[in-house]
């Protein structure tokens, strides 16, 4: 843990420091925080972006996708230069560029069943910017089992949904116990999706994974939020844990085996 902010840091984070509500100590604990993004696209190129601004000093990033020039429309933190290149190489030179405070851990891989405990344990939040079923019911149950907090984030053509996971809160499956049957929610490589609709959610992601290393605010724990790009509406629908859900009911999960995620995962949606 570092001691105190020397003076670059001082000067770099000094709208923070002045705040009441984070001061000092609070910027300490962003440096001193862990936080896993879960994919580097749409919404993980807002998140990891802020996240890398506000300091927080180990940003793990799990993707095994190469940039595509399709993705710059919305997938800010990947240049024109970056086609072709990895987006884990190309997010950590984004954020070595930014703020030379944050070491990047990059996880060239996919996150799946058999390597999201090891990934997410030893992080204090998981930001969940992953753009299918699979990864996110893999997440939802993983960090459940580790008690690692999860912003989570989706969204689908102007529309986006935000919550938290506590590990004392509602899980995921709590709202939706399983997932969609393959086939029935079509990706946005078939659909499309308004470009600047995922840095708003992104964001929103970034705010609670912030809020909770701080440890101030309420966090967005039992409650859904709703994003409408085309009427800019946001609504706030709370929900309440399932005594009956298969990870955080009476009879939970201790372990992802025998969970066959890719069965009725086989489907994306962002
Ligand atoms: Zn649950």
């Amino acid at each position: 843990m570092s001691l105190s902010l020397d003076a670059t840091q001082l000067d770099r984070y000094s709208r923070h420091v002045i705040l009441d509500d984070v001061g000092p100590e609070g910027q300490k604990r962003l440096l001193d925080g862990r936080v896993l993004v879960v994919g580097a696209g749409g919404l993980g190129a807002p998140a990891i972006q802020y996240l890398a601004a506000a300091g927080v000093g180990t940003i793990g990033i799990v993707d095994d996708d190469v940039v595509e020039r399709s993705n710059l429309q919305r997938q800010v933190i990947h240049g024109d230069g970056d086609v072709g290149r990895t987006k884990v190489d190309s997010a950590a030179d984004f954020v070595a560029d930014l703020n030379p405070d944050v070491d990047v851990e990059k996880h060239e891989t996919r996150l799946d069943a058999s390597n999201a405990r090891e990934l997410i344990a030893d992080h204090d939040v998981v930001v969940d910017c992953s753009d299918n079923f699979a990864t996110r019911y893999v997440v939802n149950d993983a960090a459940r089992i580790e008690e690692v907090p999860v912003s989570h984030g989706a969204i689908y053509k102007f529309e986006g949904q935000v919550t938290t996971l506590s590990p004392d809160g509602p899980c995921y499956r709590c709202l939706f116990p399983e997932p969609p049957e393959p086939g029935t929610v079509p990706d946005c490589a078939s659909t499309g999706v308004l470009g600047v609709l995922p840095g708003t959610v992104g964001c929103l992601q970034a705010t609670e994974a912030v809020k909770l290393l701080i440890g101030v605010g309420d966090p967005l724990v039992g409650r859904m939020l709703f994003y409408d790009a085309m009427d800019l509406s946001f609504e706030t629908v709370p929900y309440a844990r399932n005594p009956d859900c298969p990870v955080c009911g009476d009879d939970g999960i201790e372990a992802l085996d025998g969970i066959d995620y890719a069965a009725g995962c086989r489907v994306d949606v962002a």
